[in-house]
């Protein structure tokens, strides 16, 4: 832009520059042609007169009169300059401006010379000459003067002081630097303003404006001036009609001097705007640095924050670009496998990582194929558990990212898979024992069966510990677990490795045997698990003996799906316990029905307690003495409404077994208070009580409530027992036995003779009462039958002050016996069976014992 401003101001200047010397040309063309008029007339009114010699010439010009006329002339013109006029000789003959006319000789000028030589009738000459009228410069107009037939007469002249035209020139003059010059065709400086004295008159014909000018009549240029030497602008012109040419100049640092001041203002601008400029940038750059200082403090608390969360994982984590190379890796990762941690670094490369754990011992395989194989499935998700030398499990775990590297994740699970080993273990083994469980027997019952060739068959034992409730009960779970754990032991004992045992739950466990080739095989089986299972125990200071009950079933006899096999090898172990416990039984297809008889018995009896269908019946105890009826032993009666009366014997068992007992017993013990209540006071009660109910420590306070509910005296009510009760070294069943003593309760030992009946039990408890089983009864009479037992039991009775009674009395014969033998009261059909609480009172009314004594 400065550059275009320069070029546009110096054409400006070089454009006011040739329009001056356009308007100066034009204006001294106009004023020569006026000064030049004079002249013309008067060369023309001489001429007119046709002076045709130099003499006449002389003559007529040098006149006052011409003088006058001349004067006359030159005063019209506004111009101040004089006429001249000169003779052949150069003499000065007459002047518009002397009188007298001074002494005055041209002839030696160039432009006389000139004019005296040219043939033309009237050229007009301009010659810068050396005034001989005064000093100074003087521009001469010369014009000749011809005669008749054109000779030549003389010279008429006026002349122009320089100092004129430079006035004028300093009035057009265009400004500080500027000139203005007149100058001759030839190149002779006539003129110049600003005025320089020693240039007037010099020639300047071979400087580059006037040899340009003589090729055309205007030019503009630039040039070092050779008058000043400056630098300047030239335009110059010839005149049209004069052979004079105008120049006009500035020197090149006037004609700039806008421009340097409008340069100076946009360098201004340019600079204030620079700054401007520089001073927003800053702002943005400081804005910008700020937010980058911001950005970074945000980012280096955010890897820190990554850095911290990296680095509490609980995993290795380990990140690898594209490339394979690491980017990212936590504590965890080096601590896990040992490593050291100035080893682990950002650019690492995989197989140097995995080759390092070579080296340390914690990767164990080749190292380039399992890279390979880790570059090949890059961009795979999986995850895989490897083993460590030292026995850890790690799962790593690889997720691919984006950018085409991938994450890895090293996680210690070996305790999650110990612990997964052990779920899956207690999945299938029994925590107590340890033996296989439910599923798992299942399982390769399964197993077994489908593997079963022809002709091959397997036993399955099912085992129950009979009576272990009441240890569990009364010793505590601690014991009975105790135990559980030591039967195991003794069964794992009986079985080949083939065979294998399991525990069903509760105190129920199988035995598989395999490879049977003899049904011998699987009796001398059960004949070694009933001698493991009679020897005592000794479980935390107890000395315990147990029983089992055993059923067997055959596969695939007795059922070709396991459900049906290990069914009804359950079914026969309910055989062995329906028939007494103690025992085994093989399945036999009727214990099905059997069983299914049971379970809808189990249900009816539920069924009769809710709604009442059970009452007691009673049955008279009567003095052997005297033969007067002393109480009644209450007894249960199940009127069935389809099957009819039920004995207790078959459903006693079914309520013990399912413990409906508990609740039975208490309506028993009720009833039979109330019932006694109405009865002569001198009678007493005897009732049954089943060792399940002295399993519940509240039997106590059970018997102290019916008492006192119903009225009766704690005298009057005996409560019957089974040696079962004591079988067992039982601490709570003494205690409640004490407690019901302490309440004035009488206590009998019940169906004495039966089962392992030993006297040792008169010796744990006192009892009141010892009743002798029918089976002796029954005896009694015979030959080589019980009495004699039967003598000894009441004997020690008697000697312990104990009442006997003797029961299932049917015969005069065994009454008379049992009242010589010395036993204090019986029961039985002899004297009465078991009747309803009314025709018992009944009874009670009508009866007057026959006393034999007296009869
Ligand atoms: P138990 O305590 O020995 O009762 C006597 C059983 O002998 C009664 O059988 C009775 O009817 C029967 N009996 C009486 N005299 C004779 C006789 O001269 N000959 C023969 N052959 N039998 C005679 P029942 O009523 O069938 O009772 C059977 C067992 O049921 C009872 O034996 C008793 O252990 C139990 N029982 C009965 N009622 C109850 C009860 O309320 N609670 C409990 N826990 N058990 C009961
Ligand atoms: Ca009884
Ligand atoms: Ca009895």
């Amino acid at each position: 832009m400065v550059a275009d401003f320069r070029q546009r101001a110096l054409d400006n200047s070089k454009r006011e520059l040739e329009n001056t010397v356009l308007l100066l040309t034009r204006h001294y063309d106009q004023q020569l042609h006026e000064f030049t008029g004079l002249q013309e007339s008067v060369v023309s009114q001489i001429e007119t007169s046709a002076m045709s010699t130099p003499e006449r010439f002389k003559g007529e010009m040098s006149t006052l009169e011409m003088h006058e006329a001349l004067r006359a002339k030159v005063s019209r013109y506004t111009d101040v300059a004089g006429v001249n006029v000169y003779d052949v000789e150069g003499d000065l003959i007459n002047s518009s401006e002397y009188w007298p006319v001074p002494k005055v000789n041209i002839f030696d000028r160039v432009y006389f010379q000139d004019l005296k030589s040219a043939s033309a009738s009237a050229p007009i000459l301009i010659q810068l000459v050396k005034g001989r009228f005064a000093a100074g410069w003087a521009i001469v107009v010369a014009q000749r003067i011809s005669g008749a037939n054109a000779n030549f007469l003389g010279v008429t002249t006026r002349a122009i002081s320089p100092a004129i035209v430079e006035k004028f020139f300093e009035t057009v003059t265009l400004g500080k630097d500027a000139s203005i010059s007149m100058y001759h065709r030839d190149g002779t400086l006539l003129a110049r303003y600003p005025h320089a004295e020693s240039t007037i008159g010099r020639n300047f014909s071979s400087g580059p404006v006037h040899q340009a000018l003589s090729q055309v009549d205007g030019v503009v240029t630039q040039i070092i001036s050779p008058i000043d030497g400056l630098d300047r602008l030239v335009a110059a012109r010839r005149l049209d009609n004069f052979p004079l040419t105008i120049g006009a100049s500035t020197t090149v640092s006037a004609a700039l001097a806008d421009w340097r001041e409008q340069t100076r203002f946009l360098v201004v601008v340019a600079i204030i705007s620079a700054f401007i400029v520089a001073g927003f940038v800053s702002l943005i750059v400081l804005q910008l640095s700020r937010q980058h200082k911001k950005s970074k403090n945000r980012l280096s608390l955010e890897k820190h924050r990554l850095n911290t969360a990296v680095n509490n994982m609980t995993q290795g984590l380990l990140l690898f670009d594209a490339s394979a190379r690491l980017i990212v890796h936590n504590d965890r990762y080096a601590e896990m496998y040992g490593l050291a941690a100035e080893r682990l670094h950002a650019g690492c490369s995989l197989r140097d990582l995995v080759s390092y754990r070579k080296e340390t011992g914690s990767f164990v395989g080749d190292v380039d194929f399992y890279c390979a194989g880790v570059l090949r499935d890059a961009g795979l998700s999986k995850t895989t558990v490897m083993e460590t030398a030292d026995g850890r499990s790690i799962q790593v775990m690889h997720r691919p990212v984006a950018d085409g590297g991938w994450v890895t994740t090293h996680e210690d699970i070996s305790e999650r898979c110990r612990s997964e080993e052990r779920i899956a273990h207690l999945a299938q083994y029994d925590a107590l024992t340890d033996l296989p469980n439910r599923v798992l027997i299942r399982d390769r019952l399964e197993l077994h069966l489908k593997r079963l060739s022809r002709g091959e068959q397997f036993a399955v034992l099912y085992i129950d510990i009979d009576e272990f409730k009441t240890v569990n009960d009364s010793l505590g779970h601690t014991v009975g677990d105790e135990l559980l754990k030591e039967v195991a032991n003794r069964l794992r004992g009986c079985v080949r490795d083939t065979d294998f045992v399991a525990r069903l739950g509760g105190d129920e466990f199988a035995i598989v045997q395999t490879r049977i080739s003899h049904p011998a095989d699987v009796t001398e089986l059960i004949s070694r698990v009933y001698e493991a299972v009679r020897q005592p125990f000794e479980c935390l200071g107890h000395q315990i003996v147990i029983d089992a009950s055993i059923g067997i079933a055959f596969a695939p006899d007795d059922g070709q799906d396991l459900d049906q096999l290990l069914k009804n090898a359950d079914l026969a172990m309910f055989g062995a316990k329906a028939d007494g416990r103690r025992t085994y039984r093989f399945f036999e297809p009727q214990m099905d029905a059997r069983v299914k008889a049971r379970r809808a018995l189990e249900l009816d009896l539920r069924n009769a307690i809710a709604n009442g269908g059970l009452e007691l019946h009673y049955q008279p105890l009567v003095s052997l003495s005297d033969n007067s009826i002393v109480g009644c032993e209450a007894l249960l009666r199940w009127c069935h409404p389809q099957r009819g009366m039920i004995s207790p014997a078959e459903f006693i068992a079914v309520a013990e077994e399912t413990g409906l007992i508990v609740q039975l017993g208490e309506w028993v013990l009720e009833t039979a208070c109330i019932e006694a209540a109405s009865w002569p006071e001198n009678l007493k009660i005897a009732v049954n009580v089943s060792p399940v109910q002295f399993r519940s420590p509240t039997l106590g306070l059970k018997i102290a409530a019916a008492l006192s509910s119903s009225g009766l005296a704690a005298s009057r009510l005996e409560i019957e027992i089974t040696e079962a009760v004591l079988i067992r070294d039982d601490e709570t069943a003494l205690g409640a036995l004490h407690e019901i003593r302490a309440l004035g309760v009488r206590v009998a030992l019940d169906d004495f003779g039966t089962g392992y009946s030993s006297l040792s039990y008169l010796q744990r408890f006192p009892f009141d009462k010892i009743k002798i089983d029918r089976c002796f009864v029954n005896e009694i009479t015979d030959e080589k039958g019980s009495s004699a037992i039967v003598q000894a039991v009441v004997a020690m009775a008697n000697a312990r002050n104990m009442t006997t009674t003797a029961e299932g009395v049917e015969t005069e014969q065994q009454r008379k016996l049992l009242q010589n033998i010395g036993c204090i009261e019986m029961q039985g059909y002899l004297f009465s069976p078991a009747k309803s609480s009314a025709d018992i009172k009944k009874m009670f009314a009508d009866y007057r014992p026959i006393n034999e004594a007296v009869a």
